[in-house]
């Protein structure tokens, strides 16, 4: 973000404004969080803003400061219509296109608001008037703290701010392990445990609220889990059955594709998750090094993210996605043994 943006934020903000706060569709913890901290950042500054999601989250993001203020566009749509209508800055935080929030797009394209991106995804989309745009960053919720020192705000952060921006990092991160991580990431981390970030207490609200189900979920996902020693490659599959067998949630499976990173000499990790109800596959890819399946999810599953870690989705069944996946990987057998 130049000097020039900067300086023309500051004066934007520096009267009361209407704004409405936006993550992408699936909020994970690094756009609820993002979201949330520059909602209580905004507010702090005499603003009336709302973090309007695309549809709901995770049980284990429920306790975030002001969780309950959000608005969620699925179920909520003509509040969320009129606020977007209303607002005069619109914040789209965590995502590179307007399509990744689902039906929403449509009202955020009709807005006239000024709208401002805050994010690390590769490729991003022309769209906003103010674009704060990093793929070398850990996370968004880094990105906002950024932000708030670009506003001179660090004297505001609140234990609420420091609380949903050091989750987001910590989630994006995988717990301060990811190759993004940098020495800075450690440092904001640092100064959100001065400004009251509870680091403990947010680690065990996030990770350590599983469920009995959602623990033989995942026993189940890693049944099912196959290794192509070729291509040094796993995948893991989970049926829509094997969702209801252990009364599937929201977020119960998130984490599990890492599992298969974790085998030695693995490179490539992926999980396809059958959603009867919207008659797609879901994936999620991780991999190791510079084999990018951002490019990968592009090019064959409509998707995208991070060099690292991106998602896409398939209108095949699940065995013949798999299929597909498994004969599109000789193409790639080079990158997966380098
Ligand atoms: P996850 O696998 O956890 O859903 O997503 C991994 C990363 O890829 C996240 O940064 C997420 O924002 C991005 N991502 C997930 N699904 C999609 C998708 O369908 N399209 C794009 N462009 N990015 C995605
Ligand atoms: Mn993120």
């Amino acid at each position: 973000m130049n000097s020039k943006d900067i300086l023309e934020l500051k004066s934007l903000l520096n009267t009361p404004k209407e704004i409405v706060i936006v993550p992408h569709k699936n909020p994970d913890g690094d756009a609820m969080g993002s979201t949330l901290g520059l909602y209580h950042f905004l507010k702090g500054l005499g603003h009336k803003a709302t973090v309007i999601a695309p549809n709901d989250y995770p049980e284990f993001l429920k306790w975030l400061p002001s969780d309950d203020t959000v608005i969620k566009y699925e179920s909520q749509t003509k509040e969320a219509d009129d606020l977007i209508d209303k607002a005069e800055l619109i914040f789209t935080l965590d995502f590179n296109a307007l399509s990744r929030t689902g039906e929403m797009e449509t009202s955020l394209i009709a807005s006239t608001a000024t709208k401002i991106l805050i994010d690390h995804h590769q490729q991003p989309d022309q769209y906003a008037a103010y674009m704060y745009s990093d793929v070398s960053m850990s996370s968004t919720c880094e990105m906002v703290f950024n932000f708030i020192e670009f506003l001179d705000g660090l004297d505001r952060i609140s234990p609420e701010i420091a609380t949903c921006l050091y989750t987001g990092i910590m989630t994006d991160t995988g717990s301060f392990k990811f190759r993004s991580t940098t020495s800075r990431t450690h440092r904001v981390i640092a100064t959100l445990i001065d400004k009251g970030a509870d680091n403990m207490q947010i680690h065990d609200n996030v990770y350590d609220t599983n469920s009995y189900q959602s623990l033989q979920l995942l026993g189940c996902a890693l049944q099912n889990l196959r290794l192509l020693t070729e291509f040094n490659t796993v995948y893991i599959t989970l049926s829509q059955e094997e969702l209801d067998a252990h009364n599937f949630r929201k977020g119960d499976t998130e984490g599990f594709v890492n599992y298969g990173l974790s085998i030695k000499d693995v490179v490539l990790a992926v999980i396809f998750i059958e959603n009867k109800q919207e008659d797609i596959i879901k994936i999620s890819l991780r991999s190791k090094g510079t084999f990018s399946v951002n490019d990968f999810a592009r090019t064959h599953f409509s998707g995208g993210g991070h060099i690292n870690a991106a998602g896409g989705r398939s209108e095949l069944d699940l065995s013949e996605t798999v299929e597909k996946f498994i004969s599109i990987l000789p193409q790639y057998k080079t990158e997966l043994n380098s």
